[in-house]
């Protein structure tokens, strides 16, 4: 299953995505890039994941993620997109975004309406935040991961 990849650390650069109006939803979603998604375990389960994710060098926040089929591509490749659980000023395309994924929810689902979706997905926010705060989770938000060197900084805005 999934917990045999965790945990799974990642760092790349954040791609527009297809649109399917995450923002008008309140919950955005940060995208890899397809080479960035290929690069991940090609049987790593699809679904929802939670863990911690950095913008450049920003502050450490927690985030849920998923692994899903990608529309934009006939669903024959995957999409890797990122909620950070924190309130940006501005939006971050171009920008280096590092994750790590700590822990897994659920399989991806189908929902019968727009209501239900979203309150799974603020179902999904909520069991995050509560997994993260235990010890075993809480702890990869201080890896070394999210402390780049000094020469390898990238910057932030
Ligand atoms: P797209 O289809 O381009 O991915 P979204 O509606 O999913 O569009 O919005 C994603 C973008 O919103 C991200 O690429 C990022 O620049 C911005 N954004 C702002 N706040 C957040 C957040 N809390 N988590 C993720 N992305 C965010
Ligand atoms: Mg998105």
């Amino acid at each position: 299953g999934a917990m045999r990849h965790l945990p799974y650390f990642c760092r790349g650069e954040v791609v527009k995505g297809f649109g399917r109006g995450s923002k008008e939803l309140g919950i955005p979603t940060a995208n890899f890039s397809e080479q960035v998604v290929e690069s991940f375990p090609s049987d790593i389960p699809t679904g929802i994941y939670y863990g911690w994710a950095c913008v450049g060098n920003g502050e450490v926040h927690k985030m849920v993620l998923s692994i899903g089929w990608n529309p934009f591509y006939k669903n024959i490749k995957k999409s890797v997109e990122t909620h950070i659980i924190h309130t940006f000023k501005e939006d971050f395309y171009g920008e280096i975004l590092s994750i790590v994924m700590t822990g897994y929810i659920r399989p991806e689902k189908n929902f019968d309406s727009l209501d239900a979706l979203i309150s799974a997905i603020q179902e999904d926010i909520e069991e995050a935040k509560r997994q993260l705060d235990l010890p075993e989770h809480l702890k990869l938000k201080e890896d070394n991961f999210f402390h780049l060197p000094e020469g390898k900084r990238v910057n932030s805005h």
